[in-house]
Parts: C-alpha cells; sequence; structure tokens
C-alpha cells in the first residue's frame, strides 16, 4: 500500500493536501472527539457557535483561551513537517486544512489555505478590525487578563476568527480551496472524518475530476469509500514510510 501511494505521489503533477484534526493528534491536540470531557465536561460542539457566544461570552473565551493555550504548546510532528518538504520538492503544491492550530505553518508550509481559521488570530464583532496574535506579540498578555477582549478601535467584543457551527466559510479560502481540487491530480487526505461539509468537498471535487485520492486514517472515515489507496495507520507513521518510498523513487 505505501509502494503504490508513493507511486502514485511520485507520478503526480499537482499534488495537493487536505487535512483534519487527525494530523495533530500525535502533537498532542486532541481532534474534537477527544476534546470531550477533557473541558469542563461541555461537549466542543455546545461552545464552539455563535448562540453560545451571544449567551455566555466568558465561557466561550475561557473555553478558547483554554486551548489556545494548550495549542501553543504543541509542536509540528512527523506528518506536518513531512507535507512541508514535498512542498520544497515540489510534488505538493497547497495544503488545505481544516485546523486552526497553526502547526502546518508552524512546520514551514508556505501555501496554505485554512479553511476554518486560525485560533491565533482574533476579530472584532462589529468592525474589520483582525489581529494575529502571534504576529503582534500580545498573545502572553492577552491570555493573563482576565477582562472580556475589547477591540482597540471601536470598544465592541472580540472573538476568535475561527469558524463555528452554523457559520459560513470564509468566501476567498473556500474558492481558493475548490479550485485548487479542480486542478488536483492527486488529494492527500490525512486525519479527517470528512463528514464536515463544505471542506468535505474538496477529495470529492478531485475525484470526481479523475484525481487520485490517498486516504491516511487509522480508522475508516467519510473519506475511505472514494479513497484509491487506503492507509490505514496514524498520520506520523504512515507519512514518514510514504518520504522514505518517494525519495527512493525520485532518486
Ligand atoms: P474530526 O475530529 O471529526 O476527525 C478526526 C479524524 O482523525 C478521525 O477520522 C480520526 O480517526 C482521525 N485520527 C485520529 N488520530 C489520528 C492520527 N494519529 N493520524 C491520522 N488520523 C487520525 O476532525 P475533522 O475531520 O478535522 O473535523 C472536525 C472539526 O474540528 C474541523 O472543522 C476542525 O476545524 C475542528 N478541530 C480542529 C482541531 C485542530 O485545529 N487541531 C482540533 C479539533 C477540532
Ligand atoms: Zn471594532
Amino acid at each position: 500500500m505505501i509502494e503504490e501511494a508513493a507511486k502514485l505521489l511520485a507520478r503526480s503533477r499537482f499534488a495537493i493536501a487536505f487535512t483534519g484534526a487527525g494530523i495533530s493528534a500525535e502533537s498532542g491536540v486532541p481532534t474534537f472527539r477527544g476534546f470531550n470531557g477533557l473541558w469542563k465536561k461541555h461537549r466542543p460542539e455546545e461552545l464552539a457557535t455563535p448562540e453560545a457566544f451571544r449567551r455566555d461570552p466568558r465561557l466561550v473565551w475561557e473555553f478558547y483561551k483554554w486551548r489556545m493555550d494548550l495549542i501553543r504548546k504543541a509542536k509540528p510532528n512527523r506528518a506536518h513537517y513531512a507535507l512541508a518538504e514535498l512542498e520544497e520538492m515540489g510534488i505538493l503544491k497547497a495544503v488545505i486544512t481544516q485546523n486552526v492550530d497553526d502547526l502546518h505553518r508552524e512546520a514551514g508550509t508556505r501555501n496554505l489555505i485554512e479553511l476554518h481559521g486560525n485560533i491565533f488570530r482574533v476579530r472584532c464583532t462589529s468592525c474589520g478590525y483582525g489581529e494575529y496574535l502571534k504576529e503582534s506579540g500580545r498573545l502572553e498578555e492577552f491570555l493573563r487578563e482576565k477582562d472580556l477582549p475589547r477591540c482597540p478601535d471601536c470598544g465592541s467584543l472580540l472573538r476568535p476568527d475561527v469558524v463555528w457551527f452554523g457559520e459560513p466559510l470564509p468566501r476567498s479560502a473556500l474558492d481558493e480551496a475548490f479550485r485548487l481540487a479542480e486542478r488536483a491530480d492527486l488529494v492527500l487526505v490525512i486525519g479527517t472524518s470528512g463528514v464536515v461539509y463544505p471542506a468535505a468537498y474538496v477529495p470529492q471535487i478531485v475525484k470526481e475530476t479523475g484525481g487520485k485520492v490517498i486516504e491516511i486514517n487509522p480508522e475508516e472515515s467519510g473519506i475511505t469509500p472514494i479513497a484509491d489507496v487506503f492507509l490505514r495507520c496514524p498520520a506520523g507513521e504512515a507519512m514518514e514510510k510514504l518520504m522514505t518510498r518517494v525519495k527512493g523513487l525520485i532518486g
């Protein structure tokens, strides 16, 4: 199976990757299922919604600050680095991710499409203000602050710049993802349950336009039925083996 996947990848002309929470599991970032019970017995689905934020912004901000703190201590793993290396080698053209954890960027991926936002970005609930806390150097201060975060321009509440359940995806990121999917002759799908739409259309578009689908996941997912090669394995281990074979093939 690894050999087959390596051949497809080495032969491809325009490969992309589509990733979900599972690629970050080995970095210690829990998948949504893993979050259950981890934080005050709330399910993420009850906290990551516009309704929850309207009802109780303090609770939602407490949850997000807890996650930001957890995620900022996480490091990219072998799978994130392998994708950055495949891009460097000219094989991979883009990574489309549903993750908000910034680990692809940390690993060095350059052409990154974030479909569900980024947990280190905040934006104003009223005006156009936005801030990337890693870049502005305010992350520590932001996490320490006990009051609700306010917009420096207009004083309204700030919110995490992530896509909540029931919200539309950022139009430009989604358009770019679909454009890439139409062009791609191969998609490497890693660690996603493939049931969150419209993101899950990405591998389907690749398949429908004649491209190959390689999936890496220790469990079957919504993508498995359309996978040409299914590597039933954790992401880090699978990507390490795959990289060794790809390098062997292209010499
Ligand atoms: P999901 O939780 O629905 O599915 C995770 C998938 O990863 C599962 O299919 C699971 O079998 C697989 N998996 C578990 N461990 C793995 C490993 N070591 N290697 C490879 N695969 C592994 O996550 P999803 O499909 O990304 O969709 C849920 C939503 O949750 C997304 O929209 C995302 O924004 C959000 N989310 C993001 C993060 C993050 O940024 N790291 C974490 C949790 C949830
Ligand atoms: Zn504002």
